[in-house]
């Protein structure tokens, strides 16, 4: 498993000075190169391209020798791409002549952020007392850096690490290194997950999760959902306003929006791994959400119900399902994927199915057939619990885990919920809560 370590680099004005000038003299040395590339017959060659630029890069951009190589590699890559897309546009518009010819190469393409590859063990290495040591055009700096506590601990124990980038964010004057760290995970077994929970996620409760003991967790939306509504407004006007300044505006706010909710994300899915460790989480196959809001929404529900349901498909729970896999796996938690069919309309006791189970859509899940009655939104978390507690004894028993395939084949699915059909949740645990 491979993934991306973000390193804020404590870093003085001197210190960013540096790092200003290296950065700097890096994308000016890509946009020389591309030239270069270019009056080339815009080859991709990148050993061509070198022997053409390195002397240049060294001495007039004052590049080490490592750097002097991996400019001509990226430019290289970049005009490989932009082959590969021409190509692409060629045979489209064999087929279509009306299709737009792609223009990517009509110019040689330009860099434009401040970014800079560094080769690890190269460029880059770590220092004791979490201190990593990069190159600049005077020498190494060696910096303090701050980062998530599991991906300290991983750069700690020695994972693998590839070639890390500098990245420079402009809203926070700040640096940052991005290492991607390989990771060696041992293969999950049925048995060593010591709990099976259901995750269900939603407007009024962003997150519902409840474990088969009974052990809950509710993480309330409203105060979240008001801001990303608040952020929308703002959104709005600006694309109304249209002027350039407004645009520019735009752009920041959709930036900050977009970590707000990634930042919510991260969060929660931590929250409910801690709460739940070492478990087997079942999660709901989103494709139908989306469905299943629009089915509601008659013509005539209210304008707040018409809100709400736009608000339900526009918060990414497909980013915190992806959150939740991918920190589960570092924990020695799994998530696996469940059918969300009628996950809020089945009694979790005696099974009974209706959407009069629900009475008004309220808070509150009535069970028509048996009168069992709870908070709505834990009915639908236990439900995604049950159904993961099936593929984790269908897991068990077979040996094979079984997840639910990309494709809605009618039979297996009808197959599936009929097996869902039979699931109860004992009494003996619901009376405990
Ligand atoms: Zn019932």
């Amino acid at each position: 498993m491979t993934l991306t370590a973000k390193l804020k680099l404590c870093h003085n004005r001197e210190q960013k000075t540096q790092l200003d000038q290296v950065t700097l003299a890096y994308r000016d040395a890509l946009n020389y190169t591309s030239q270069k590339a270019f009056e080339m017959e815009k080859t991709s060659n990148a050993a061509k391209i070198q022997q053409e630029v390195y002397k240049t890069l060294r001495e007039r951009f004052g590049l080490g020798a490592q750097m002097a190589c991996s400019v001509p590699r990226y430019v290289g890559a970049a005009y490989k791409t932009l082959w590969t897309k021409v190509k692409q546009s060629k045979v489209a518009r064999e087929l279509n002549p009306k299709a737009r010819r792609y223009k990517g190469l009509d110019n040689p393409p330009r860099f434009v952020s401040r970014t800079l590859s560094y080769q690890y063990q190269r460029d880059y290495s770590f220092k004791k007392g979490q201190q990593v040591s990069i190159m600049t055009l005077k020498g190494r700096l060696v910096l303090p850096y701050e980062g998530y506590a599991k991906h300290l601990e991983f750069i700690a124990n020695g994972a693998e690490m590839g070639t890390a980038k500098l990245w420079y964010s402009k809203a926070r004057k700040q640096y940052f290194l991005l290492v991607p760290l390989t990771i060696e995970l041992s293969d999950p077994e049925p048995s060593s997950h010591k709990q099976v929970v259901g995750v269900d996620v939603g407007m009024r409760y962003l997150a519902t999760a409840s474990n088969t003991s009974g052990k809950t967790l509710f993480k309330s939306g409203k105060a979240t959902l008001r801001k990303a509504e608040r952020f929308l407004k703002a959104r709005k006007s600006l694309q109304q306003k249209g002027t350039r300044s407004a645009t520019r505006r735009l752009v920041m706010l959709s930036g900050r929006e977009r970590r707000f909710i990634a930042d919510t994300n991260s969060s929660l899915a931590v929250q409910i791994l801690k709460t739940f460790p070492q478990a087997f989480i079942g999660v709901e196959e989103l494709t139908h959400v989306r469905d299943r809001t629009e089915r509601r929404s008659r013509p005539h529900s209210s304008e707040q119900q018409r809100k709400a349901n736009r608000r339900r498909a526009r918060w990414s729970y497909a980013e915190l399902q992806g959150f939740l896999a991918y920190k589960a796996a570092l924990r020695g938690s799994m998530v696996v994927k469940v059918d969300a069919h009628y996950t809020s309309q089945t009694c979790p006791r005696c099974g009974h199915c209706s959407r009069g189970n629900r009475p008004e859509k309220g808070l509150m899940f009535a069970c028509e057939s048996c009168g069992y009655q709870l908070h709505a939104d834990l009915v639908g978390a236990r439900n995604v619990g049950l159904r993961a507690l099936l593929v984790r004894q269908d897991w068990a028993s077979t040996g094979c885990l079984s997840c639910i395939p990309d494709v809605s084949d009618v039979e297996t699915k009808v197959e599936r919920l009929k097996r869902y059909s039979e699931l109860r949740w004992s009494p003996d645990t619901s009376q405990r809560l």
